[in-house]
């Protein structure tokens, strides 16, 4: 965890350029928790860019989400989702300070993450607030799974999860992939969740997204997870490597 007098906090960039003076006010306590942290994560996830501060913030953030109740645990957690997942599309090269600070956060947010996971009241807790359930679902994603699948329904939610981009390695590609209209996908078949299990990523996804009582996400998760067959040279692989391959060549 790196000092707010460290000189680097003056060459971190984020969308306002501020993003240590929200972080200092929410570590002091200073002004109302919610609002300094809906600023704060917009700042590091504007426009799903990743920024350098997001890496040097999540540690304070980490140790910040110990000290909590439960609800603010979640908020925290839920709206640091899209500028955790930013990372996959710029990954931070392993032996810099960066990704050293950036895996101090995430672990620390990962054991914060798991503890709500596996406790009593978090259906209850999620229900109350139906997109933030949601945004928390991603953000466990983000922080416990895999930050481009996390990334990419980051991305779909753009379009309510009904339509999603497609590229094959032959040169086939569709910008307006939608989903109920193409038959290219065999849908993956997602058992329940126990509730603790973290191995299957799709069925511990769809199970929270279940508790938060979400009804948007969840129909394209058999999807996503699915395999396409590509309908020009009939080359099959997981969707997520169409939608990865766009955006990479767009
Ligand atoms: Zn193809």
């Amino acid at each position: 965890m790196v000092d707010f007098n460290d000189p680097v906090w003056t060459e971190l960039d984020s969308a306002g350029n501020d993003a240590v003076k929200w972080l200092r006010y929410l570590v002091e306590g200073e002004g109302d928790f919610r609002e300094n942290m809906e600023i704060l994560a917009e700042d590091l996830s504007h426009q799903l860019s990743y920024y350098s501060a997001t890496a040097y913030v999540l540690p304070h953030l980490a140790a910040l989400c110990g000290r909590l109740e439960p609800e603010d645990k979640i908020f925290l957690i839920a709206h640091m989702g899209a500028a955790i997942a930013a990372e996959a599309e710029c990954p931070l090269s392993p032996d810099t300070e960066p990704y050293r600070e950036f895996q101090e956060g995430l672990a620390g947010l990962g054991r914060e993450t798991k503890q709500l996971l596996t406790g009593q009241d978090l259906a209850g807790f999620l229900q109350e607030d139906p997109e933030l359930g949601q945004m928390f679902a991603l953000a466990a994603l983000s922080i416990l799974g895999d930050r481009g699948h996390a990334y990419g329904l980051w991305l779909l939610s753009a379009y309510g999860w009904e339509m999603g981009h497609a590229a094959c390695a032959c040169g086939w590609d569709q910008e307006e992939y939608v989903f109920a209209e193409e038959d290219c996908l065999e849908p993956v078949s997602i058992g329940p969740w126990d509730g603790k299990s973290l191995e299957e990523e799709a069925v511990w996804l769809q199970g929270l997204l279940a508790l938060a009582g979400d009804t948007e996400m969840t129909p394209v998760l058999p999807l996503v997870y699915g395999t396409g067959t590509c309908p020009a040279c009939g080359r099959q692989e997981p969707y997520w490597n169409w939608l990865k391959r766009f955006m990479e060549e767009y």
